[in-house]
């Protein structure tokens, strides 16, 4: 176990040894959690669906994931669409 101040400005500095068991690196982006038991939980930061909040990620724009089923929603819809503004 590490112990460690919280500095002024609300940060914390981890450990290299932490970081590189985790596979981060200083500047990469990470995610901060409370759990039930009031621990501090972080994370490597993990892209998600912006639809649907889905870890798989199938399709990528702009730093933006989306996975498969919303992608194939997005297209049916968009396909929809399209016929009706053809018709
Ligand atoms: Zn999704």
């Amino acid at each position: 176990m590490e112990y460690k101040r919280i500095t002024s400005k609300g940060g914390v500095n981890i450990p290299v040894k932490l970081r590189r068991s985790m596979g981060i690196e200083p500047r990469d982006a990470i995610e901060l959690d409370v759990n039930d038991r009031n621990e501090l939980v972080i994370r490597a930061y993990q892209a998600r669906c912006i639809y649907c909040g889905s870890e798989e990620i199938h399709l990528k724009k702009n730093g933006k994931g989306v996975c498969r089923a919303c992608a194939d929603q997005l297209v049916d819809e968009y396909v929809k669409q399209k016929r009706k503004e053809l018709a």
